[in-house]
């Protein structure tokens, strides 16, 4: 691969990277490279059709667009249309389906309870004030106060305790306020203003954001085995790993990763909805995905496709995919942190670089930002 002469090397071809590369190349006229350590762009978000039964599969899980952002959704318009899929999950506790986020319905149902808005805020209350939590600082804490211990042990601690493998005390609080509690039976399991699935599928979006003259993209190169030799002048905007980039040099950040049982069925539906979330801790999948009902304007029919997702710990040659951030991560992170500012060729970005528990739009808004403040303007004479 030729480096000579490159201005800008884009390190990841996620949203992340494809956003910033796409800026670049349309609005400072100039080449990039972005490359990519795996096969395929997309990263986590990639999506692609499965060949036996034409289903658009997600390939690390159910990933659904949303966000208030006009900007984000002005700037994915060439690239995106959002079909009009509503994210709804369900829950499956001790062989029952519940409704989540925690909605009227699931206090209803749980509590054996015909409680209006009111009377279900004030019978939580009462629950939750017999806990006497007054600085909930870690995940626990928070449930437990937003929720009260009830609620808490069916639907929280289970599948935290699954998918975290760490104790709730030592995650921080604001893993559990990505979930609302909702006094009322809307069960939408997200608030934003657009929100949908791709109409022609992740895959195809990433396809086109990074068809244009200006990019290259080349797969399953290594950015550590390529580092030595990149030019001394070339910009990079990186969205890996913040630690390997050091090569681990002051330890690893701690990490979650997934991993997806793939089955295929004759039958027209396996369970009846998108995500169904298993709260049972002794049940050792965390949910089941069956992609299908991503996409109600598409005709499937005959067969589905299932994915049945198990947490595990984030080995050498696995995806990353949920930083844990325990006080010991957030304090190491510090440190690549202040190694990362002294960087004057090097921006990182994304879930990876800046380790970060962000969804697609965020990270978009973060690219978007980027590119405006650090490269738009650095790149003036
Ligand atoms: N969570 C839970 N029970 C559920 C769903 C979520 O305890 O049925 C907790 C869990 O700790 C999880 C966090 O809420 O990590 C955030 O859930 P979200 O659905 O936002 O996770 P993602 O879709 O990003 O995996």
């Amino acid at each position: 691969m030729d480096l000579q002469g490159l201005k800008f090397l884009v390190v990841g071809a996620g949203f992340y990277g494809s956003v910033i590369a796409r800026k670049i190349a349309e609005e400072l006229e100039e080449n990039v490279l972005v490359i990519d350590q795996r096969m395929h762009i997309g990263g986590n978000s990639y999506s692609e059709i499965d060949p036996q039964t034409g289903i658009e599969v997600h390939t690390c899980g159910s990933h659904i667009f949303h966000t208030s952002n006009s900007k984000v959704m002005g700037f994915l318009k060439p690239f995106m249309s959002l079909n009009g899929y509503r994210h709804r999950v369900l829950t499956c506790y001790r062989n029952q389906i519940y409704s989540m986020p925690i909605n009227l319905m699931t206090i209803n149902s749980f509590f054996k309870k015909n409680f209006s808005p009111e009377e279900a805020q004030s019978f939580l209350r009462g629950l939750i004030q017999r806990e006497k939590i007054t600085n909930p600082a870690n995940l626990e804490d928070k449930a437990v106060s937003l929720i009260g211990r009830e609620l808490y042990e069916a639907f929280i601690k289970g599948y935290t305790a699954k998918q975290w493998q760490t104790s709730p005390r030592e995650l921080p609080a604001d893993i559990i306020t990505r979930l609302p509690v909702r006094y009322s039976y809307s069960d939408r399991y997200f608030s934003d203003v657009y929100e949908g699935i791709p109409l022609e599928g992740y895959g195809r979006v990433f396809k086109k954001m990074l068809k244009h003259p200006l990019i290259s993209l080349q797969l399953g190169v290594d950015f550590m085995q390529l580092k030595s030799r990149i030019p001394a002048d070339t910009r990079i905007v990186y969205s890996g790993p913040i630690d390997r980039f050091y090569n681990y040099r002051m330890g690893r950040l701690g990490w979650r990763s997934a991993r997806f049982e793939k089955e295929c069925f004759e039958k027209d539906d396996f369970q009846g909805t998108s995500v169904m979330n298993y709260a049972d801790e002794e049940i050792p999948h965390l949910r089941i995905h069956e992609f299908k009902h991503f996409h109600p304007e598409r005709q499937y029919s005959g067969r589905t496709i299932i994915f049945k997702e198990y947490a595990k710990s984030a080995t050498e040659n696995d995806a990353l995919y949920y930083p844990v951030n325990t006080e010991n991560d957030k304090k190491l992170f510090k440190k690549y942190e202040r190694l990362a500012e002294k960087e004057n060729k090097v921006l990182f970005g994304g879930r990876l670089g800046k380790y970060v528990y962000a969804d697609m739009h965020q990270v978009i808004e973060m690219a978007l930002h980027t590119f405006e403040t650090k490269i738009r303007n650095k790149n003036e004479p």
